[in-house]
């Protein structure tokens, strides 16, 4: 093997992420071998173990733009290809039409208003990968086709998902170029959403506790002219309960920051230290924030929002409310041989009430009691120190989740103007999706499901259309494709969602079962399911999980707390308790509930079939789109740039879904010359074959070279402009050419 050669290195460690590896040919001696691999290690090959090594294509050596052009065209391919780059600074790399940016956790200059020229009005391709080019190509396409566009824009927490839709964002906004009201409105939406929708997380200091999708509006003239934000499964728990490191939303410290002594003595305020809610996680401030300027920020973005003085008034009075109620005492007692519990009467009560414009003793009875009715005759049982801490719980979840809806709805207020009768056909729209991406954690729960429930559907739009652009490349080409099999997720989806009693569906059976439990679902999930190939059924009778096959691997599912969290619904008590509040505002909030009475738990809708619904307009807006697709890589566990972990992204890129692409493109032809780059690369193959720029007939000269080296009978196709092989005339081309 000559020195300088670049091979791949097959270790096999046998871990689930583990990859071949590129490597360099130091020396050559006696057989032995001595490689340098992508990290710098050092090995010695015996002859023994040289089948572990094999040639590099070309094109992996020092990395293309668009990794569909690798010759090896695998994991291992991908990742190098990825590596090399983001150790130049170069963070996007397109892999046919998906864009892949790895977080680079550093400020690069590649976003300024000079690069926004740059990147205006140019075909992909014509510019190195860049989000603009994204950005670009959703508006002129928008604007050349009359076809509204969408980027959908996953990865997991930390990626850059939320940064990725902000560039794209800041690009739409310069290039359609009116620097009007409503453009300024679109874009001071987005610190709102993140104050009350982001928290400091061990995974990303600015994480998205939920998902959206913003479509923005433009007119004829290509003008932004309005948006809409649709919002997905805000994680309501962190309000209570934070992880060791972990914050609850940024609103609450920027609250307590930058909020006047006057206001906060009004509210009875002090320290963010003082408050379980925030304290839990140990964490109380955040390197890089400083909250008083975000508490400004977020202020001065709320104007901009039509937010009144009095609705900002109202929301602080109730996020004051939410911590003094978190800073409520209880003491467990026994009652009537009943477990019971008290709140210790505290200042903490007192405020709550009066932010919450409630009695008082009302406000304890219902944290410690709950009313039954049963046949007619209302009982009051009284709750022990457990259930009461929990009804608190979610009596303060529920505020939060309405809280935030109604921010959104406020926000749609200012930006949405529904097209009128007369707009309505030449209204076009850029929809951007960032919403989580694929999750498999030691422990995986009703979120998961649902979140991964997501990612099915939006691998399957993925894949279904990376097949359509395949189809389309081969006709433009006339390519006999029909042999091209792929299978996309539909089997795993309709398990999930669709066929009758489908996995959804019967979670949601037994939450309106009075006498569901965690158990009695599981035991018809088993009975159901356990003959689909896509489910996983628990080992014994004491397993309290049970799996999922999905696209990106099997997650297992633990199942308590799944009915509770599906109801997501508070008890009877509270929803009094809010009606007879002379707070307008927290009326105005839970004016669904109010008005559905004592029959709230038998009527709200709950968490999945909402969200199920949610999820199939999305996918119907989706569907009558032209999409474009980012795939965001966090290269490392530490925030920190220039470090790259290599199994890390290899779980990422499995869990993209982006090898389907792959698969597909695999399943055809993988290999794509055009005339010209076949005839230059190759002629040597053939004696007397001229350089393409003297050829007349460039494609009757490569079919002449491919009848020769592959023979007239093998799988391979010259089309209008290129020619079309399968991996392994690659591989016999460039061993011939070697030889030559
Ligand atoms: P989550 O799912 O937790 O919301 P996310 O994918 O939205 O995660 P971001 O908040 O977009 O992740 O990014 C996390 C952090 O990574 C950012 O706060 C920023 O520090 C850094 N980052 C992301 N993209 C870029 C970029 N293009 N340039 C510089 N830094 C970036
Ligand atoms: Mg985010």
């Amino acid at each position: 093997m000559p020195v300088g050669d670049y091979v791949w290195m097959d270790l096999r460690s046998g871990q689930e992420f583990d990859v071949p590896i590129g490597a360099v040919v130091k020396l050559c001696d006696s057989g032995q071998i001595q490689v340098v691999d992508d990290e710098g290690n050092e090995h010695w090959i015996s002859p023994q173990s040289a089948t572990h090594i094999k040639p590099m294509h070309p094109t992996s050596v020092h990395g293309v733009e668009d990794m569909i052009r690798l010759g090896d065209l695998n994991e291992a391919g991908i990742l190098r290809n990825l590596l090399i780059r983001y150790r130049d600074h170069l963070i996007y790399t397109y892999t046919g039409s998906i864009l892949v940016a790895v977080n680079p956790y550093q400020l690069l200059s590649i976003y300024s208003p000079e690069h926004i020229r740059q990147y205006t009005n140019k075909k992909i391709g014509e510019m190195p990968p860049h989000i603009f080019a994204i950005a670009d190509n959703c508006y002129f396409n928008m604007k050349r086709n009359s076809r509204d566009q969408c980027c959908i824009i996953s990865g997991e927490s930390g990626a850059g998902k939320t940064e990725s839709t902000k560039l794209i964002l800041q690009f739409l906004a310069a290039i359609s170029g009116q620097h009007s009201w409503i453009e300024q409105q679109v874009l001071e939406a987005t610190p709102i959403l993140e104050a009350f929708g982001n928290a400091k997380t061990i995974r990303n200091d600015n994480s998205s506790r939920f998902g959206k999708y913003i479509d923005i509006h433009f007119n004829k003239r290509g003008a932004i002219e309005g948006a809409k934000i649709e919002q997905y499964l805000l994680e309501k728990s962190r309000v209570c309960r934070q992880a060791p490191d972990e914050r609850n939303y940024h609103v609450f410290y920027c609250m307590l920051e930058g909020m006047s002594e006057d206001q906060k003595k009004r509210l009875g305020l002090g320290q963010a230290s003082e408050y379980n809610y925030l304290a839990m996680g140990n964490c109380i401030t955040c390197e890089g924030r400083v909250d008083s300027q975000e508490y400004a920020n977020i202020r001065s973005a709320m104007k901009v929002l039509m937010f009144t003085d009095t609705e900002n008034w109202e929301i602080s009075k109730l996020l004051a409310a939410i911590l003094h109620l978190g800073n409520l005492q209880y003491e467990a007692r026994t009652f009537e041989n009943l477990d019971a519990c008290e709140v210790l009467f505290s200042p903490s009560l007192a405020t709550a009430a009066s932010l919450l414009e409630v009695n008082s003793p009302d406000l304890m009875s219902c944290l410690t009691s709950r009313t039954l009715i049963t046949r007619g005759e209302t009982v009051s049982t009284p709750l022990s120190r457990e259930q009461a801490l929990d009804v608190r719980d979610a009596f303060v979840k529920g505020i939060y989740g309405r809280l935030f809806v109604w921010i959104v709805d406020k926000i749609n207020a200012a930006i949405y103007k529904p097209p009128s009768q007369e707009v309505k056909n030449s209204r076009r729209s850029i929809g951007l999706l960032d919403i989580f991406g694929f999750e498999n954690f030691a422990v995986n729960s009703f979120e998961q499901l649902c979140i991964n429930f997501a990612n099915e559907h939006l691998q399957q739009f993925f894949v279904r259309h990376v097949f359509k652009l395949e189809q389309e490349e081969y006709d433009l080409e006339s390519i006999d494709w029909l042999h091209i099999e792929f299978t996309d997720n539909q089997d795993a989806l309709d398990m999930i969602a669709n066929k009758p009693m489908n996995i959804i569906s019967l979670i949601d059976e037994e939450s309106k079962f009075p006498k569901g439990t965690d158990t009695t679902m599981l035991h018809k999930l088993n009975s159901q399911h356990k003959l689909n190939a896509n489910y996983i059924p628990p080992k014994n009778n004491h397993e309290t999980q049970f799996g999922i096959n999905h696209f990106a691997g099997v997650v297992y599912y633990e199942t308590q707390g799944f009915l509770e969290k599906n109801r997501d619904t508070l008890h009877g008590d509270i929803i009094q308790l809010v009606h007879s509040s002379r707070n307008k505002f927290i009326k105005q909030i839970f004016q669904a509930d109010v008005a559905m009475g004592a029959e709230t738990r038998k009527r709200s809708p709950t968490l999945s079939s909402q969200f199920k619904r949610s999820l199939e307009l999305l996918m119907r807006t989706l569907g009558a789109c032209q999409p474009f697709f980012v795939r965001c890589i966090k290269p490392n566990e530490f925030k920190k740039p220039m470090l790259f972990d290599r199994h890390l992204c290899v779980r990422q890129l499995r869990y993209s879904g982006m090898m389907e692409t792959i698969r597909i493109r695999r399943a055809g032809y993988p290999i794509r010359y055009s005339f010209v780059e076949f005839v230059e690369r190759y002629r040597v193959l053939l004696p007397g074959v001229k350089p393409a720029y003297k050829q007349g007939d460039l494609q009757g000269t490569c079919q002449r070279i491919a009848e020769t080296v592959l023979g007239t009978h093998d799988d391979w196709q010259i089309g209008r402009t290129k020619i079309f092989l399968k991996d392994h005339h690659d591989m016999l081309l460039e061993v011939e050419r070697d030889k030559a």
